[in-house]
């Protein structure tokens, strides 16, 4: 049971990356450092709908 999230830039709000995740292991919405090309740094991404 895999749902498809989308996570955002939380400094430029550019949607960057697409994946999936685990309802049961993420019930809430997940947080991630990853790299923002917009900001070209890693910034903290957050699950959007
Ligand atoms: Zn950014």
């Amino acid at each position: 049971m895999r749902t498809r999230i989308t996570l955002a830039c939380t400094e430029c709000k550019q949607r960057n990356y697409n994946t999936t995740k685990d309802k049961k292991t993420h019930p809430d919405r997940m947080e991630t450092k990853k790299y923002c090309r917009f900001c070209k740094r890693h910034t903290l991404h957050k699950e959007t709908k």
